[in-house]
């Protein structure tokens, strides 16, 4: 029997990622519902906060309208403390070949209390393949009653017999001043404080959320920011000996990368015109600088090259050694110090 009055919402206590929302509470609503969702985008955008959204939908208990954000199931699996909605994720590295198959013992048993059981694989593009291979198995082979959400921050490390077996759910960056609004609105920050964070976070939430929270963060951010642009004046023993320091952070490469990408996609888009919105605003002076000193060619290299690296450190490549060849596709430049009171 449906129960005709029964809506599954758009509502959902997730920032953004709105056509991803309507077409998922669509299929609900005609009972479409697949047993694997692969949701993939940029780190930081929310995209385990849009499973667990899910995981409520199909859960709520509420006869009128999914999800209702108070019931029993609603409330436990908003606090991941509902026994049938699991979060697993990487163990230190990566995501192991005992942890696939410890959920499949798990997967082999009926759902505790809710109607789905819902398992959140974080960060899939951290599973060994081995790990890819055991779910293949519980992705051939789908237990009744079971939806398994992989998310992942990049797809091209999955296997594409995984791919192939996910309904694919991409999310994309929010804008800034969607950031910005949800700061001041749920986080309540001040308007200015704000409006920074809704610029910097490149439209990753999450990101803003943490910054806002941890003030090393932004400070972290100055010096990673101004080693790049030392760097550039640097010859190649000076760039060297930067690869090596910066090598002992293994931890915080990634983020480092992901800012340097951001950084000179800044400098391509001030390439083209002058009047744009840049992520990095705080260092305009400089960045404006290089866009009239590199070539769009050389701009489009050094990005090439920072997003290869970040692919070689995934391999657990030499760090060091990784950083040193991408240091020499920086273009060298010498930069003028920004006048006083500019920006940066
Ligand atoms: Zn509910």
């Amino acid at each position: 029997m449906v129960d005709t009055q029964l809506t599954y919402s758009t509502n959902w206590p997730v920032v953004g990622h709105t056509a991803a929302i309507s077409h998922l509470s669509r299929s609900l609503q005609h009972g479409r519902i697949r047993h694997a969702y692969l949701i993939a985008g940029p780190a930081s955008i929310g995209k385990t906060t849009f499973a667990r959204a899910f995981a409520m939908t199909v859960n709520c208990l509420s006869d009128h309208r999914r999800p209702c954000g108070l019931c029993r199931a609603c409330t436990l699996i908003q606090n991941d403390n509902f026994a049938d909605v699991k979060i697993i994720e990487a163990d230190g590295g990566k995501l192991k070949v005992d942890q696939i198959r410890d959920l499949q013992t798990q997967l082999s048993m009926r759902p505790v209390e809710g109607r789905y059981r819902v398992v959140i694989l974080r960060r899939f593009q951290e599973a060994t393949t081995q790990a890819m291979d055991a779910l293949l198995k519980t992705l051939e082979e789908p237990a009744p009653g079971v939806i398994l959400l992989l998310t992942a921050d990049t797809t091209d490390n999955l296997l594409p017999t995984i791919k192939s077996r996910c309904q694919s759910i991409n999310l994309r960056l929010l804008s800034a001043s969607l950031v910005r609004k949800t700061l001041e609105e749920q986080y309540h920050l001040k308007q200015d404080k704000a409006a920074l964070l809704g610029q910097l976070s490149g439209g990753r939430l999450g990101w803003a959320i943490r910054a806002a929270a941890d003030e090393s963060m932004l400070s972290q951010r100055d010096t990673w920011l101004k080693q790049l642009e030392d760097m550039l004046g640097m010859t190649r023993v000076g760039r060297f000996a930067m690869a090596e320091s910066l090598s002992r952070d293994k931890k915080g490469i990634a983020a480092m990368l992901e800012l340097w990408l951001s950084y000179w996609r800044d400098v391509m888009l001030l390439s083209h015109t002058t009047v744009t919105p840049i992520t990095n605003r705080d260092h305009d002076h400089t960045l404006r600088q290089i866009a009239i000193h590199v070539r769009i060619d050389d701009v489009l290299k050094v990005m090439t090259a920072i997003q290869r690296t970040a692919k070689y450190l995934d391999a657990n490549v030499n760090t060091r050694l990784a950083l040193e060849v991408l240091m020499l596709d920086m273009p060298r430049l010498r930069l003028m110090p920004a006048p006083p009171g500019a920006s940066d």
